[in-house]
């Protein structure tokens, strides 16, 4: 009798999911069978749940649920020994996988921008190899598909976000040419915005600003290495955060600010904090459909913006060496706040989202 697991289908926005049972497939040579121990709720997982992407269809089979989490090697397909980079892997290890599944044959694919590919879609459920979602009891992991053994020195407990919420911000501030002695803006002090805290100080930042309107997440954020932080409850217009940051960063204005929040006014605002010639770097609005107006002038001194959207795969590797490097400095074990079973996903969901809208930082992790 074959082995069987779960996996979470979201059949209809709006709805309850649904969770499936499948027989578990063999991994064809070169794949390789994750068993879940960890799976992040995520603020696109929450769109999902809440219909808010009711724009774009499912597939007529439902999709599967779930993108961020880690898990620890259950089957290799024959042939695969080491990992992505020649680390040798055997059943049991810890893998951290890249949580993009990209065609590797459309244009962006070819030129190594796998997190741009044009063709990625909803995961279809009920289609072979069935577990193509983290909010599972497996992830099927295809041949050549990257993944990295995770380093013997990093605790479980913080692995469970870094391959869609550290992976997101890092690829952002790369993008953005973060390097030494630059000023750095934060809109935002959730389980992005804090990683972003911490990985602009690691790339050099002088100075990083976070402004939320939550006074805890606010002192959570120093922990993460924010060397001045804005309440926005106390800065309670747009022009009055402005010209506190222009105050922060002596005059000049931030090299880059990075949108965490997922609210559109908040280009406009982030456009006015930057120095001429600074990045405004977009992540956290990801739901179709809002608007805002801006002023192009406002552009010429050489202002960019600039969308970002999850990560390269070779930058899931760098995340890992930084991690290791950090793990005593940066608290990454604050990030995850809430642990539910995978069979309560549906009890989860909603209490994420009062979680997040309440106070408590960041990320509910689901456990198989
Ligand atoms: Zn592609
Ligand atoms: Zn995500």
């Amino acid at each position: 009798m074959a082995e069987k697991g779960r996996v979470v289908v979201c059949k209809e926005y709006n709805k309850p999911f649904e969770i499936h049972e499948y027989d578990l497939p063999d991994p064809e040579p070169g794949a390789i069978i994750l068993k879940i121990t960890q799976a992040g709720i995520c603020g696109s997982d929450l769109h999902v749940w809440r219909g808010d992407q009711v724009n774009m269809p499912l597939p007529p089979t439902g999709r599967v649920m779930g993108h961020e989490g880690t898990g620890v090697i259950y089957k290799l397909g024959e042939g695969v020994t080491t990992d992505s980079l020649g680390t040798p892997i055997r059943e049991g290890d810890r893998l951290m996988h890249v949580a993009v599944f990209p065609c590797y044959h459309c244009h962006m694919c070819l030129r190594g921008d796998t997190n741009w590919c044009v063709n990625r879609g909803y995961p279809p459920a009920d289609i072979y190899p069935y577990f193509t979602g983290t909010y599972a009891d497996f992830l099927y992991i295809p041949p050549r598909h990257p993944a990295f053994r995770v380093p013997d020195e990093l605790p479980d407990d913080i692995l469970g976000y870094v391959n869609c919420a550290i992976g997101t911000v890092t690829q952002g501030l790369m993008n953005a040419g973060a390097h030494e002695g630059q000023y750095v803006v934060i809109q935002g002090a959730g389980g992005l915005g804090l990683n972003a805290t911490a990985m602009a100080k690691d790339m050099g930042a002088d100075r990083v600003i976070v402004l939320d309107r939550l006074e805890n997440r606010l002192r959570l954020a120093e922990e993460f290495g924010a060397d001045y932080t804005i309440n926005i409850q106390e800065y309670n217009t747009p022009e009055t955060r402005v010209s506190r940051v222009k105050e922060l960063t002596r005059g000049r204005g931030a090299d880059i600010v990075m949108e965490l929040v997922g609210r559109a006014e908040l280009l406009a605002e982030g456009i006015e904090m930057l120095s001429n010639g600074g990045t405004f770097v977009e992540i956290g609005d990801i739901v179709r459909g809002r608007e805002v107006s801006i002023d192009p002038s406002k552009l010429l001194p050489g202002k960019k913006i600039m969308g970002s959207l999850m990560y390269r795969p070779n930058t899931l590797a760098t995340i890992l060496e930084y991690m290791v490097k950090n793990q005593h400095r940066v608290p990454f074990h604050r990030i995850v706040s809430h642990k539910y079973p995978l069979a309560d996903i549906n009890e989860a969901f909603p209490q994420a989202e009062w979680d997040q809208r309440q106070t408590e930082v960041t990320r509910a992790m689901l456990v198989p």
